[in-house]
């Protein structure tokens, strides 16, 4: 029994790792799938930013219009700018196009209409890579590799020592933790590793974007509340996260919001109503009715 039993239960190890093997290559796929809805233009250069050449972080939507399907329009002549170092939120119901604007500038999709410039720009006039090179984004829900913390974290920039990934976890509040673990850095996570929650994977998703020091950053706020404390020591992370960054923020609470340079209401896909917090609330509209249920409620800002 026990001559079957091992060569069984390897054959169930095996059968494991195949299996999570492909969970990664499904991934892959999906993500390769991605890859293949826009192609740089024959010649396409990386972009440049460079401030002093007039080059600067600023992002601008010019009167873009999109559809994921040539019958359903989700974006409707969208403009607005993002200045070099400032931050704009985006707030909404769910569908409204959000995240939408968030993959266009991150050209996981051309636009139809209008156009998307960083730095004077156009992002469909330079290569798909050099786009990407210089945006960091904290998605509401971070996919991690089945790797270690060390590479997880490095993943925009593998080059990075030990030190500069533990000063980035450091910050990023998250260095405790994996610290305490067994095998610190090169405890592998995911599946068949450490299981880490929400706030956790986004603690390394910010320690990943402020090991890129990318100039633009995109940061999908979370929906699902985490308890009051962890949300606030997040946001905090967060905010450091963006300091002096170009920042387009989906934000679901109040408190992300009130400091933006802009926030822009949105509903199908339009711009509703823009402007400060303080305007927004003078005008008395959509914002400021979120605003008092949100107050009144505590519940997140749709
Ligand atoms: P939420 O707050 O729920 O995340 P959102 O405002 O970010 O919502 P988007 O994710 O931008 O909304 O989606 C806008 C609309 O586009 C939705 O109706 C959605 O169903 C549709 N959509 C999103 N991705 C695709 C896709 N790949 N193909 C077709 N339609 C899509």
């Amino acid at each position: 029994m026990i001559q079957l039993y091992i060569p069984l239960n390897f054959l169930g190890v095996i059968y494991r790792e195949i299996k999570q093997s492909l969970t990664d290559l499904d991934k892959m796929f999906v993500l390769m799938e991605k890859e293949r809805e826009v192609s740089d233009r024959p010649g396409a250069r990386a972009l440049v930013i460079a401030p002093d050449a007039q080059a600067d972080a600023t992002v601008r939507f010019e009167d873009v219009s999109f559809a994921y399907e040539p019958a359903r329009p989700i974006l409707q002549h969208v403009s607005f700018e993002i200045p070099a170092g400032k931050t704009v939120a985006v707030v909404g119901p769910s569908g409204s196009g959000k995240s939408t604007l968030a993959r266009l500038l991150y050209r996981f999709y051309d636009v139809q209409e209008g156009r998307i410039t960083i730095g004077g720009q156009d992002i469909r006039a330079v290569t798909q890579a050099s786009v990407r090179q210089a945006i960091g984004i904290v998605p509401q829900d971070t996919v991690l590799f089945n790797d270690t913390v060390q590479y997880n974290i490095a993943y925009g920039r593998p080059q990075a020592t030990r030190a500069e990934v533990e000063a980035a976890a450091r910050a990023a509040r998250i260095h405790d933790f994996i610290a305490a673990t067994p095998r610190g850095y090169d405890t592998p996570v995911g599946e068949r590793g450490l299981k880490l929650s929400g706030g956790e994977k986004q603690r390394v998703a910010i320690a990943r974007t402020l090991l890129k020091n990318p100039p633009i950053v995109i940061f999908d706020e979370a929906t699902s509340a985490l308890d009051s404390a962890n949300e606030r020591a997040i946001q905090s992370e967060l905010k450091n996260a963006a300091q002096n960054k170009t920042t387009l923020v989906i934000a679901h609470r109040l408190s992300t919001v009130v400091d933006a340079h802009e926030i822009l209401v949105l509903e199908s896909g339009v711009i509703v109503e823009r402007g400060t917090h303080a305007a927004l609330l003078e005008r008395q509209g959509r914002y400021a009715q979120m605003w008092a249920m949100q107050k009144s409620e505590a519940v997140p800002l749709l």
